[in-house]
């Protein structure tokens, strides 16, 4: 078993990820990505990384001199330096489209539920309010309403070919227009806030998204505006929407992502007109069991190909030496 890979397994990820993984490799689980938690030996010998939400910092990687792969679990791999990983030679991959309807599913469950406060509607029922009287009309409504998806990538599009079902006016902001779609295309994203109620942020978080959506943008919606996040927290400027929120600048916004996960400011806990979810967009037994089989198999086709199956694009150049 010794010429087996070592695959280091850093933080929780699926039972299934570990099963499949045991079959072809050598395997060490590490709570967290931090090489202080390896025996010298192990570090030594570390060819590849099985990364779950952690990533993989500068530091994590330079401590692996003979890491050649990092397989990260989930499409967005913020978390992991990339960008050092290709100065090192190593190739990262990602698990794109398999989990791109089930999150597109999330995103328009949780604009409804932002929109008609149905999570609101249930506490109250499970309150043992509904005897005293019915539950308050909703102030907001889908009709009529103007979508604007920031990030009209996988997600974005799949997010959209949905809400044509429910007649609702569709228009989104990239750095470019994509090739083929006939949604409105605003080239900065205030312009899109401008011409929107709706905001849906399914954005990568990177140096240039950092904090994109701002009081700025909140107050372009309007104060009939809905924020809807199913990106990433840090493209947000969350001080500016627990404000909005609390000001009532904008209606209300839906949340599965956040800046400083798993923690919640209390002012958003506390606010009244937003529903927040724990990170569960892509969160299926089916959708996760498919991003672990994906994530498996870059490592076994870079072990026996030489070649990874989905790595992201700034190590998509890098390939296996003999
Ligand atoms: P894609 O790469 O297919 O789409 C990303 C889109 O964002 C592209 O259309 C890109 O267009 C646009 N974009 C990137 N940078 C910028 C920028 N600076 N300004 C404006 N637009 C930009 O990714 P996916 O659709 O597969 O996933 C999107 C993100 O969703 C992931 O990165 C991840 O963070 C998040 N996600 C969250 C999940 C959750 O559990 N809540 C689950 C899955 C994904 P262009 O290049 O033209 O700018």
């Amino acid at each position: 078993t010794t010429s087996r890979p070592l695959i280091l397994v850093t933080g929780k990820l699926i039972p299934h990820v570990l099963k499949r993984l045991a079959k072809e490799f050598e395997i060490r689980e590490i709570a967290r990505p931090d090489a202080d938690l390896l025996t010298p030996d192990d570090r030594e010998h570390v060819r590849g990384v099985a990364a779950s939400f952690l990533g993989a910092s500068a530091p994590f990687i330079d401590a692996l001199p003979k890491l050649e792969i990092i397989a990260s679990f989930g499409v967005g791999y913020d978390a992991v330096d990339a960008a050092h990983a290709v100065q090192r030679d190593v190739v990262v991959t990602n698990t794109p489209d398999v989990l791109t309807d089930e999150v597109a599913d999330t995103a328009i469950a949780l604009l409804l539920n932002t929109v008609r406060g149905f999570g609101q509607a249930e506490r109250f029922l499970r309150a043992g309010q509904w005897p005293q009287g019915p539950f308050p009309l909703s102030k907001g409504t889908l009709r009529g309403r103007r979508i604007g998806i920031f990030g009209m990538g996988r997600i974005g599009l799949a997010i959209a070919r949905r809400l044509e079902g429910f007649g609702v006016a569709i228009a989104y902001h990239n750095r470019r227009p994509v090739e083929g779609v006939s949604y409105t295309y605003h080239a900065t994203l205030k312009d899109l806030a401008e011409a929107c109620d709706t905001l849906i942020d399914v954005a990568p978080a990177t140096p240039e998204t950092t904090r994109a959506v701002n009081a700025d943008i909140l107050q372009a919606l309007g104060a009939d505006g809905v924020f809807i996040n199913v990106g990433r927290g840090a493209t947000v400027d969350e001080p500016a929407l627990i404000e909005a929120l609390q000001a009532r600048t904008i209606l209300a916004a839906g949340l599965d992502v956040f800046a400083n996960e798993p923690h919640v400011p209390q002012a958003l806990i506390d606010a009244d007109n937003a529903t927040l979810l724990p990170h569960v967009a892509s969160a299926s037994q089916h959708t996760r069991e498919a991003m672990a089989d994906l994530l498996v198999d870059n490592l076994e086709s870079w072990f026996s190909r030489g070649e990874a199956l989905t790595p992201v694009p700034e190590t998509a150049a890098i390939s296996r030496k003999a």
